[in-house]
């Protein structure tokens, strides 16, 4: 049976620091075994390190997908979770709270980097991660779209409004959590790159924006993502005219203080 995605606003991702309970049909299969099991899961537990499948939460109980289970780093934080989830939507955002930072000086130990020394030099702060967020859809590439409950209803209305005034919006990229990020970086280093090259496109674990759920990539069809070339865009002349007026603001102008480049298709999301 196929599966359409849900309505927006009306699915959520439950966070926690080592695993993420992702609703059972969004996630997408990786053999027929996963299949029926994805099917019938009303949860699986994700690593996110690495985006492997944990155990699901079936209606017997929860199945282990992994050997070990048990001694899964983060284990007990996301069955406390699981536990204290309603089956349906969490509405209000008085419920979103900030998960501890207390791993982050670890990860970019294993990096190499200096916390205080990073922080100074790019004069960008630690956003935490949303325990958290709601679906806002999927994006171009049909994955779906996490983001802060707030966020999302506002990218929501944002997309609405440029297709009324005959503009598309294709969203790229929104949440992400640091142990993703540091994944980014154990790849690319992998791959033979030194940290400083990837730092000048990556901001270091902890530091991007896309942890907080309030920030997006934002492209246009027939647009490549993530260039700077997007600011020739209709879109993107849309959008600075008009995002201002959702709550959204573009992080990286031309000249920022941080060193970082200019990125005409990063928005984040402000209510102040
Ligand atoms: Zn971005």
């Amino acid at each position: 049976m196929h599966r359409g995605p849900p309505a927006p606003l009306t699915t959520f991702l439950i966070n926690t620091p080592e695993i993420e309970l992702w609703p059972g049909g969004l996630l997408r299969a990786r053999s027929n075994h996963d299949a029926r099991i994805l099917a019938r899961a009303s949860r699986v537990l994700r690593r996110k390190r690495d985006g492997a499948y944990l155990a699901v939460d079936l209606p017997e109980g929860l199945q282990p997908l992994v050997p070990h289970l048990r001694r899964e780093p983060g284990l007990d934080a996301a069955l406390d979770a699981l536990e204290a989830t309603p089956s349906h939507a969490r509405n209000g955002l008085e419920h979103v709270r900030d998960l501890p930072l207390h791993q982050l000086h670890e990860r970019l130990e294993l990096l190499g980097l200096d916390e205080a020394g990073y922080a100074e030099r790019t004069g960008l702060a630690a956003d935490p991660e949303p325990d958290w967020l709601a679906f806002a859809g999927v994006d171009r590439y049909r994955r779906p779209l996490w983001l802060r409950f707030d966020a999302a209803r506002a990218w929501l209305h944002l997309r609405d409004a440029a297709l009324r005034d005959d503009v598309v919006l294709e969203a790229i990229s929104g949440y992400r959590s640091h142990a993703y990020q540091l994944g980014i970086f154990e790849r690319k280093l992998a791959r033979g790159l030194d940290i400083d090259q990837v730092l000048a496109v990556n901001a270091a674990p902890g530091y991007s924006e896309h942890h907080s759920g309030l920030a997006l990539d934002i492209g246009a069809p027939g647009e490549p993502p993530a260039e700077e070339s997007f600011e020739n865009s209709h879109a993107f002349a849309w959008l600075q005219a008009n995002a201002g007026g959702y709550g959204f603001h573009l992080s990286y102008p031309r000249d920022n203080p941080h060193g970082i480049v200019y990125e005409p298709w990063h928005w984040r999301f402000s209510n102040a």
